[in-house]
């Protein structure tokens, strides 16, 4: 049994993950600041006694005697949830990493980072190996979270090297699944709530940029066996489904899974919004022996009885 700390635990990723480790047995602190997380997304947890809930902000330090590892996922990941405070944004993906950090060192655990294709920025090489750098616009809107995150793992790196840390940094494409909020803006969540209405559906700009889209146990698997690879492993490793659609053929799946009447519109495409993004996942099959194993069709199968079930 290890003890866990998961920041960012009442969000999306989040809570799957600390529900995993708790039904594991081990003893999970779940550290939140509710911006985009809910208690309802780990309410089953609270009569656990190996789950604690904490409501802490990760921009001020935290304190712990012991901790075997932390996974840092605080950080809104939906570009309006972002964009809303882009200097908190900016405090939560690097102060809040540095905080971390901090405890990591103090306590001798493990730490993983989530960090994001987000780094790759609007790439030029395609599809994406870790091993590029990126093409970052570093003064646009979206900034505030690609160099958020690009500064983490630069921290990351130099915690590691000057202080001898355990780090891993999974680097995760586009992930849907339950528990995402209905409308917080995410593709897959807006196109299925609108198809489950009957509503429009909105495709930014002519449908024909692309995404890679990984449903969240397929992520989860990945994340899990990247924490307990061997320690001279730290990545960055990109955790993703390398099935590419463009974001036309997702809305027409979407309208034909949910027997809707949705008709598709477009809309203006948001600035610096990236035209294709697809994982290379070569290095996670050889040192993790991972791959994705739910299709697209299958994961929206199974997110559409989600909505339906929480009666978006
Ligand atoms: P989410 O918004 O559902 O979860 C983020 C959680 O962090 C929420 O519970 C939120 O309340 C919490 N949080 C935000 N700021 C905080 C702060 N200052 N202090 C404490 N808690 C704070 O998003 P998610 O999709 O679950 O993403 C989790 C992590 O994975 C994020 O770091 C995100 O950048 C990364 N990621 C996600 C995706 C994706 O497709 N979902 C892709 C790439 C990277
Ligand atoms: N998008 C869209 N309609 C929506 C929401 C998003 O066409 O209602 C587009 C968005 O412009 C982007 C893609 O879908 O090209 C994925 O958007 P999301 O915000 O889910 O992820 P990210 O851009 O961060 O990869």
């Amino acid at each position: 049994m290890k003890k866990v700390l998961v920041s960012g635990g009442a969000g999306f990723i989040g809570s799957h993950l600390c529900t995993r480790l708790v039904n594991e047995g081990h003893e999970v602190i779940c550290l939140d600041n509710f911006f985009t997380g809910s208690k309802k997304n780990i309410e089953h947890l609270f009569d656990k006694p190996n789950f604690r809930l904490v409501e802490h902000d990760v921009i001020y330090p935290y304190c712990e005697k012991e901790i075997d590892e932390i996974y840092n996922l605080a950080c809104p990941a939906s570009p309006i949830h972002y964009q809303y405070d882009p200097i908190q944004t900016t405090k939560t993906a690097v102060i809040g990493a540095w905080n971390m950090l901090g405890l990591a060192k103090q306590t001798g655990a493990k730490i993983l980072q989530a960090s994001t294709s987000e780094v790759y920025g609007d790439p030029v090489v395609h599809p994406q190996p870790e091993s590029y750098w990126g093409n970052v616009n570093p003064i646009g809107e979206r900034s505030c979270y690609d160099e958020g995150k690009r500064c983490a793992e630069t921290l990351f790196m130099d915690y590691h090297r000057k202080h001898g840390i355990r780090i891993k940094i999974v680097r995760i494409f586009n992930t849907y699944g339950p528990n995402m909020l209905a409308h917080d803006g995410r593709v897959v969540s807006n196109f299925v709530v609108q198809a489950l209405n009957n509503k429009d559906i909105t495709i930014y700009g002519d449908g024909m940029q692309t995404r890679s889209f990984q449903y969240i146990d397929d992520f989860i698997e990945g994340m899990v066996r990247m924490m307990d690879s061997r320690d001279d492993f730290i990545g960055p490793v990109n955790i993703g489904n390398p099935g590419e659609f463009t974001i036309l053929e997702l809305a027409e799946k979407v309208i034909k899974l949910t027997n809707s009447k949705s008709k598709i519109i477009f809309q203006p495409l948001p600035f610096d919004d990236p035209k294709q993004r697809k994982p290379d996942i070569t290095l996670a099959k050889k040192e993790l022996g991972w791959a994705p194993c739910i299709p697209l069709d299958e994961g929206l199968k199974r997110i559409i009885s989600y909505f339906k079930s929480v009666d978006v």
